[in-house]
């Protein structure tokens, strides 16, 4: 389904792009990307010009090279991965974000940015019932997110235990343990090695089959050890949406002076919805928590947040300072004492304007009804024979096994050559994993357009291919 663009000469980049764009939204673009690698090299490649071009025929050529490398991951028959639909109020406030040119780094750079944000923070913990007094750094995701929450546990316990670490670093520091899920997200295996970490400061905790940690393991192997230590949980698994038991963790984290971080990147946006918040109990007990803005939130990529419950490990793992970085004025904020950034995207902007189009009752419809479409989908599969769903749906996500009954590396060929016959009418972009050994689809159902009706054709479409492949 290409398109063809007419672009007005007279108007420059700007009107140019504003153009093009409702358009891009309104209209349905290709899910899955048409061209090769060599062709999308072709398309932008060539010797950098020695002159500069038109702004207006720059953008033309852009788009023109753009489109045909593009995903769809802002349709609703997107479900290859956990990826939001970037809200469009979000997408224009990003505009306004770049128009405006802030830098976000410090109060004096961009009072507007920087209030826009502490607005927003605020927002942000009390949608999902956090402890109001956390702070919050507004990053590009997850992962980093994941790194602040990381770091500032990483330095609490070592004071706890005596040692300053921007001081002795972490060579002259006691070895921290820190305790993980065997099923936990890279995003955490890796912040863990930004900050110091290697697999001999890891303790791997057996999970169950839906990814759960396993409590009973984790209590055990903490009591052997004497050392500071940091517990890594997760809301919401990548594959199974699965929630660690909360109160559990952090009765043990209390119980041995460790600090408890939550990898809740998506799930922790099931607290802003009556019907799923229950899952997320005890999680409010926690020292932090790495979530996504460009996930169930929808706003534009980039956008993550890192929430510490103490404000002051928050700040003495990221502050930077200069006498040139003036305080803020009236307590205003300064985003460089969250991030690990100086000069900065005022990220506040869309993530202010994402929360006012949404609204608190919007954020929980939605994610109300994206957990209903996947147990409708779970139920409609659940149907058809040699269909087999991995996961207890409880979340927005599906973990899907298509098997013929003739064993397992059967059953692995028959799921990948079901992602192949879902992807081929292009109407649907779906990929498979591996998880605990097998071949699997996942299913995540997390765009703003995706509704019952969508459901219900996806599972026809599924019934269809599925037999046919059987017959
Ligand atoms: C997506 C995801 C991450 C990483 O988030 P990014 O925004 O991609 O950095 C971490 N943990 C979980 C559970 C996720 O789903």
């Amino acid at each position: 389904m290409q398109q063809v663009h007419a672009f007005p000469t007279f108007s420059g980049p700007l009107a140019t792009v504003s153009a093009y764009a409702s358009g891009y939204r309104e209209n349905k673009c290709n899910l899955h990307p048409t061209a090769s690698p060599k062709a999308l090299r072709d398309a932008f490649g060539g010797p950098l010009p020695a002159k500069g071009q038109p702004g207006d025929e720059v953008i033309a050529e852009l788009i023109g090279a753009a489109e045909p490398g593009l995903v769809g991951n802002t349709q609703p028959g997107f479900h290859a991965w956990v990826m939001g639909g970037s809200n469009t109020t979000g997408v224009a406030a990003d505009w306004l974000t770049s128009i405006w040119g802030q830098n976000a780094g410090i109060y004096q750079a961009s009072p507007a940015a920087a209030t826009a944000e502490e607005v927003a923070c605020g927002w942000l913990l009390d949608v999902l019932d956090l402890p109001r007094k956390a702070s919050v750094g507004l990053t590009t995701g997850a992962t980093m997110a994941g790194f602040i929450g990381l770091a500032a546990a990483r330095g609490e316990v070592l004071r706890r235990a005596g040692y300053d670490i921007a001081e002795t670093g972490l060579q002259f520091a006691p070895p921290v343990q820190v305790y993980l899920s065997e099923d936990t997200h890279v995003s955490n295996r890796a912040a863990l090695r930004f900050l110091g970490f290697g697999n001999r400061n890891i303790i791997e905790i057996p999970a169950d089959d839906q990814g759960r940690m396993d409590v009973a393991a984790l209590a055990e192997k903490m009591e052997m050890s004497s050392a500071p230590k940091i517990v890594v949980a997760t809301a919401g698994h990548i594959n199974s949406g699965a929630y660690d038991d909360f109160p559990s963790l952090a009765r043990l984290a209390k119980k041995h002076g460790a600090w408890l971080h939550v990898d809740a990147a998506f799930g922790l946006w099931a607290r802003a919805s009556v019907t799923t918040k229950s899952m997320t109990h005890g999680i409010e007990n926690a020292d932090s928590w790495s979530t996504d803005g460009h996930k169930w939130l929808q706003m534009p990529f980039d956008a993550g947040f890192a929430i510490v419950r103490d404000q002051d490990a928050h700040r003495r793992a990221m502050d930077i300072t200069a006498s040139y970085l003036s305080e803020a004025p009236d307590d205003g904020r300064n985003a460089t004492q969250f991030n690990p950034e100086l000069s900065r995207r005022a990220r506040g902007f869309a993530a202010w304007a994402t929360f006012k189009s949404l609204g608190r009752d919007g954020i929980a419809d939605m994610v109300h009804n994206h957990c209903a479409c996947a147990s409708l989908l779970a139920h409609k599969l659940r149907r058809l024979p040699g269909v087999r769903i991995l996961n207890d749906v409880v979340l927005n996500q599906l973990v899907v096994v298509f098997d013929p009954g003739k064993g397992q590396p059967a059953a692995d060929h028959a799921t990948q050559s079901m992602e192949e016959a879902l992807n081929a009418d292009g109407l649907h972009f779906f990929r498979t994993a591996m998880w605990h050994g097998r071949k699997v689809l996942r299913i995540s159902i997390i765009n703003p357009g995706t509704g019952p009706k969508h459901i219900s054709e996806l599972a026809e479409k599924i019934e269809k291919l599925w037999c046919g492949a059987r017959a």
